[in-house]
């Protein structure tokens, strides 16, 4: 398979890179040559980004807390029991009492939804992203 040009997703450089792809698994990563920000660069942090896409540590659902313990969930109990949560908080302390945290593992797609996601349906400009810490 051909390498996939993407962007490293580690911090808000957006170094060019390429995905090196080997029977449907990331295997490696390389530069890229004519990438405008990153001039055939990558830091140590880009080197290694593909390395948690098949990590065996990764969460591949959800897991909920109950008794001290964390108990596999589908989707749907575990977006409900968010709702549930975040509802109860909006309205007992008011908006502001609620901040999200992004993930530079998560695309830029979804970060833009997630800082949707907060500002109009919680009510809170309390966003940030894990890459700026
Ligand atoms: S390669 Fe390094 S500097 Fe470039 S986007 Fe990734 S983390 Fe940031």
């Amino acid at each position: 398979m051909p390498d996939i040009p993407s962007i490293c997703c580690y911090c808000g450089c957006g170094c060019g890179l390429y995905l090196h792809v080997e029977h449907g698994r990331v295997t490696g990563v390389s530069p890229s040559r004519s990438h405008p920000v990153s001039r055939n660069n990558l830091c140590v942090k880009g080197w290694h980004v593909h390395e948690y896409i098949h990590h065996s540590d990764r969460l591949t659902r959800p897991l909920i807390r109950q008794h001290d313990r964390l108990r596999p969930a589908s989707w749907d109990d575990a977006l409900d029991l968010i709702a549930e949560k975040l509802t109860a908080v909006k309205e007992q302390y008011g908006s502001d009492r609620i901040g999200v945290l992004s993930s530079a593992k998560c695309s830029n797609e979804e970060n833009y939804l997630l800082q949707k996601f907060t500002r109009i349906s919680l009510g809170t400009n309390n966003i940030d992203h894990c890459a700026r810490l």
